[in-house]
């Protein structure tokens, strides 16, 4: 009989996410008898799987990463079932895009599953991220594509590289089943709408492993929001109000966007974005409308975050100028907060990076009335940001992250994102000096490119 043991799930390594890495400790190990490398199932309200690496955290402990949770349908602090896995080998399955319908070529679909995924564990309902060329409507950098762009062969100006989600679906046999030389692989370019899935729009693949230096706020959003959202009967058992709206203030670019997104994904939640600047021009004379429909839509596909970046262009304090556009989408705004339901599976997170000048009316009880302050990261927040944005960049052996998140106070994490991505270009422009965006890289170029030194230090220009 296979044996089968609970374990608690934690986040997984920032270094680790998207890989598909269970990571358990050694006595756990020994009670599933499994070693590094062997698949174990884990199940909580649905069933995935992962490949087991080792951990040097409590022996109840299993860190799984966001797509591994959102497969098992358990957040961090769940029971999780886990018991080694025995899979066979797919004869067939096909991958769909989540939420949009995406087309692409079924060919390199196919191919690159098979480079990508071959012996890692799939099951009907996996979620993947994959690579895609995107088109680049405004700015063009000819050398976007380049990065994590293992598929589509040729770059091109016009196209940037961007990491959707997928799903596995009609796998056989259904069960769990690694990729195998034989196992055909057909794309369906058609969004897959699952019954458990985000009803329309989604937060897109970023997850908790994704933001850097912020654990403690982390925290506190999970408890603000996650929580209520995920587990409404508890609330309402202990007769809590949740909160239905969250104020994120801090300097532009420390991650306030991205922990929405994280968030949201984290529950599953439907998600929509209201850019301060945007409703009152873009919308002009249908602003309120415009509101009114957003909260429409997020309460009738509730579990929902609506999140409403800059929210201090709409909303500044009377005494300052404010338009008479400003004026009603804030009466808007507020009596669309005083209307949604206590328990009504919506939250509102408002971004703002100067907090004191928000009309009062919007902080009082029952809108955004709890608030969180989101940072300028220190050393080893910079150090968490710079993993997680070289985790897919090829980096030399000599460079030292910790010698460059020693170097970059008062960075934010916009700031050490594009710091990693102008060495990336660097290196490019290193190795391939003088190149056309049209000109094909031979493989084996391309599999000796590395990130050096050299590259980062032009990058902060030391
Ligand atoms: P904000 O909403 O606070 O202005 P964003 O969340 O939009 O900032 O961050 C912009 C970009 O900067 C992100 O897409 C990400 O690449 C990077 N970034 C910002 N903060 C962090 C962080 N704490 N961890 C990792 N990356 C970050």
């Amino acid at each position: 009989m296979v044996q089968s043991i609970q374990l608690i799930v934690q986040e997984a390594d920032r270094t680790d996410a998207g890989k598909g890495i269970a990571r358990i400790s050694s006595e756990a190990m020994t009670r599933l008898s499994v070693e590094p490398g062997d698949i174990v199932k884990i199940t909580g309200k649905k069933a995935s799987a992962a490949v087991v690496a080792l951990s040097n955290q409590g022996s109840n402990n299993i860190s799984i990463d966001g797509y591994i949770r959102r497969d098992a349908g358990v957040g961090i602090g769940d029971t999780v079932s886990v018991e080694k896995a025995a899979p066979t080998t797919a004869n067939r399955l096909t991958i769909q895009p989540v939420g949009e319908s995406i087309k692409l070529d079924g060919k390199q679909v196919s191919d690159f599953i098979h480079q990508r995924y071959a012996g890692a564990p799939l099951y009907n309902g996996k979620t993947i991220a994959l690579p895609v060329q995107v088109q680049q409507q405004q700015k063009q950098d000819p050398f976007e594509s380049f990065f994590g762009n293992s598929w589509a062969g040729s770059f091109s100006s016009s196209f940037s590289t961007q990491y959707y989600e997928f799903i596995v679906t009609d796998i056989a046999p259904d069960d769990i089943a690694v990729v195998g030389s034989d196992t055909k692989v057909n794309y369906k370019d058609s969004a897959y709408k699952g019954e458990d899935g985000p009803k329309g729009k989604s937060a897109g693949n970023i997850h908790y492993e994704d933001i850097g230096g912020l654990g403690r706020e982390l925290n506190q959003v999970r408890e603000m929001i996650e929580y209520p959202l995920r587990h409404p009967e508890v609330f309402e058992k202990l007769g809590i109000e949740p909160p239905k709206g969250v104020l994120l203030y801090g300097p532009p670019g420390t991650g306030k966007t991205l922990i929405a997104r994280a968030v949201a994904n984290e529950v599953n939640a439907y998600f929509d974005t209201i850019s301060g600047p945007e409703i009152i021009s873009k919308y002009y004379g249908d602003s309120e409308e415009k509101l009114r429909e957003i909260f429409e839509k997020a309460e009738e596909n509730a579990p929902a975050i609506i999140f409403i970046d800059e929210i201090d262009s709409i909303a500044p304090k009377r005494e300052e100028s404010k338009g008479e556009v400003e004026r009603r989408v804030v009466a808007q705004l507020l009596a669309l907060m005083d209307g949604l339901k206590s328990r009504g599976g919506v939250i509102v997170i408002a971004a703002t990076n100067l907090p004191d000048s928000i009309d009062p009316a919007l902080r009082r009880g029952g809108r955004f009335d709890r608030e969180i302050e989101i940072g300028v990261p220190d050393k080893e927040g910079r150090m968490e940001i710079l993993q997680i944005h070289t985790r897919n960049v090829p980096l030399a052996s000599d460079v030292d992250i910790g010698k460059y998140a020693n170097m970059t106070n008062g960075f934010v994490g916009a700031d050490l994102a594009l710091v990693v991505k102008e060495a990336a270009m660097h290196a490019l422009r290193r190795e391939f000096p003088g190149m056309n965006p049209d000109d094909e890289i031979s493989k084996e170029k391309l599999e000796s490119l590395t990130v050096n030194v050299e590259d980062f230090d032009a990058a902060l220009k030391v």
